[in-house]
């Protein structure tokens, strides 16, 4: 930790510039304590490491920072300086003692709070759901900031996150996309993930943007309005490629063996399985087959003319959540949003495809528009994939990434 206090109440924080000299004088001189558990720490004076507080014994403290990684400390001074720059008020490690909680930085600007937390480990996802809930009910925004440390890239646009990143996720402002917030202490660089479109569970395309310190506000950071964006078409495809030559053996063998009996294997599903929407975030099954059991379903069976409704499928999708077979995401900064939102969002994708119409300007029925293909063999399967995607593009007034 980088903030102690002596007996007399005087706060020692380390992110101040310190002669080494004064620094000494006081430590030595007096009790220095941890501003939590009240229990006495010491300077670690290391030559390689940035000097910080420690406990003498970790006993009775949790507010853990006590196992604060070297690139977690950088991190933390460079984004307070980053503040200070900025004009802004801010407390390091200030102890909550309401909450138990020490954020990495409190900033109070126009009479608000906010907590900022620099994430680079991976804790128990309870503790940090905790940790949200508590500083809501104080009345305090946390403003997660994601190690660079977290960011997996795995090309240009594709990127692994996992849940526990999810979590972190800045909270989303009306018409516009949810977004992940990292900072990269050796490469002293932000970086902005949005329009996050998951392919599979840890599997996202997503837009990205690197700022250095100066060129991002600490404003901008808590109301990003990026607008969401859909993935790379061609990108996008490739992956329904590889997954419809080879990675669909990968599936679970109770949903493989699903689409099997119902005689269609998850690879030969029609064209409009696996499209990209934002609100599927929500599901972490993977969306080629969430969509594909949809069609093969409800829509599949029923001829030209015939009615489904949202309802039916909501409720037989919710059963299937509940028996495991479907796997839905914790976000809770999507507190006014819900996975169902992502299936009506795949009907009205249905709608803009022709597969499907409102019955009667109703918005939650709809009639058979027309009968989808099934693909003979993989070749047709990804013709169609691509067909489909072409179409829905051309209906979009999205820009494509
Ligand atoms: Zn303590």
């Amino acid at each position: 930790m980088l903030t102690a206090i002596t007996e007399s109440g005087r706060t020692i924080s380390l992110v101040e510039k310190w002669g080494k000299q004064e620094l000494l004088n006081i430590t030595e001189n007096e009790r220095i304590l941890c501003p939590a558990c009240k229990e006495k720490v010491q300077l670690k004076k290391g030559n390689k490491r940035i000097w910080h507080f420690a406990h003498l014994s970790k006993l009775n403290c949790d507010t853990g920072l006590e196992s604060e990684s070297e690139y977690h400390l950088k991190g933390k001074i460079q984004l307070y300086d980053w503040l200070i720059t900025q004009g802004f008020n801010v407390e390091v490690e200030k102890y909550l003692p309401k909450i138990k909680q020490r954020p990495d930085l409190f900033v109070t600007w126009k009479g608000r709070h906010y907590a900022l937390e620099f994430q680079c480990s991976t804790i128990e996802s309870t503790i940090l759901l905790k940790r949200t809930t508590a500083y809501l009910r104080e009345n305090i925004t946390p403003v997660w900031i994601l190690g660079g440390n977290r960011l997996k890239r795995s090309s240009e646009n594709i990127f692994k996150i996992t849940a526990f990143d999810l979590l972190m996720a800045n909270s989303k402002h009306k018409n516009t996309t949810l977004s992940l917030v990292y900072y990269c202490p050796a490469t002293m660089r932000f970086c902005i993930v949005s329009s996050m479109t998951p392919f599979s569970p840890q599997t996202f395309f997503a837009s990205v943007d690197f700022f250095i310190p100066s060129q991002l506000s600490f404003s901008e950071i808590i109301n990003i309005s990026k607008k969401y964006m859909i993935p790379n078409i061609d990108a996008w495809l490739l992956m329904k490629r590889r997954y419809r030559t080879n990675s669909y053996l990968f599936a679970d063998h109770s949903i493989k063996k699903m689409f099997y009996e119902k005689g269609l294997p998850l690879c030969l599903l029609p064209g409009e399985a696996g499209i990209p929407i934002e609100s599927m975030i929500w599901i972490r099954t993977e969306p080629v087959i969430w969509q594909g059991w949809i069609l093969l379903t409800f829509i599949l069976p029923l001829k030209v003319g015939e009615i489904i409704s949202f309802q039916e499928i909501f409720q037989s999708f919710k059963t299937n959540v509940k028996r495991g077979f479907f796997v839905i995401r914790q976000i809770p900064s999507l507190s006014d949003s819900h996975y169902s939102f992502a299936i009506m969002d795949y009907l009205l994708q249905l709608e803009r495809l022709g597969v499907i119409e409102k019955d009667g300007g109703k918005r939650s029925r709809f009639r058979i528009q027309t009968e989808l293909i099934v693909p003979k063999n993989v070749e047709e399967a990804c013709k169609l994939d691509k067909m489909t995607l072409m179409r829905l593009n051309k209906e979009s007034n999205n820009k494509i990434m």
